[in-house]
């Protein structure tokens, strides 16, 4: 196994191409498994089969890639989502893009019960007391750290 800590996100696209789809390739070959840490959620989806999105270093959703981009419970992952690029302007426009508020708190000193709180549209009394657990939700089977996990559209209806 090989922990590849942020290794595209100082290159160039083109470059970053070549190095993740060396990274398959070896992989292919020598039957080897990567935990890939990342910004970039096209590179991450482009390529991991499972994908942990972490929120103040902690697992907030995890999933098949399947599970996470197409099927998010998680605000957080849903922000994140909204917010990744998108290239033809028609979808651009049509996309419902979510966008946070206030800062990330420290590490060091979170906020009580959700550590998300301060940034998420969805908090109620409960999100400040009780601190959420990554269990599977009704809402979709794989885990997430919401009292209030579901799906949401991602385009504006
Ligand atoms: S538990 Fe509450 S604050 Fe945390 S992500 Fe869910 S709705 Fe938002």
């Amino acid at each position: 196994m090989i922990v590849c800590d942020e290794p595209v996100s100082a290159l160039d696209v083109s470059i970053q191409a070549q190095v993740i789809n060396l990274l398959k390739q070896l992989q292919g070959e020598l039957g080897l498994s990567y935990i890939f840490i990342a910004h970039d959620l096209s590179v991450v989806r482009h390529i991991a089969d499972r994908v942990a999105v972490m929120y103040l270093g902690r697992i907030v959703e995890i999933g098949t890639e399947d599970e996470i981009y197409e099927r998010a419970t998680h605000p957080y992952t849903q922000a994140l989502l909204s917010a990744v690029p998108v290239p033809d302007p028609e979808a651009r426009d049509q996309r419902n893009m979510i966008r946070l508020v206030g800062d990330v708190p420290s590490p060091a000193d979170p906020p009580s019960g959700c550590h998300f709180r301060t940034r998420c549209w969805k908090a109620q009394d409960i999100c400040a007391t009780e601190d959420p657990r990554t269990v599977p939700r009704a809402a979709d089977p794989h885990p997430s750290a919401c009292h209030f996990a579901e799906l949401r559209p991602t385009t504006a209806a």
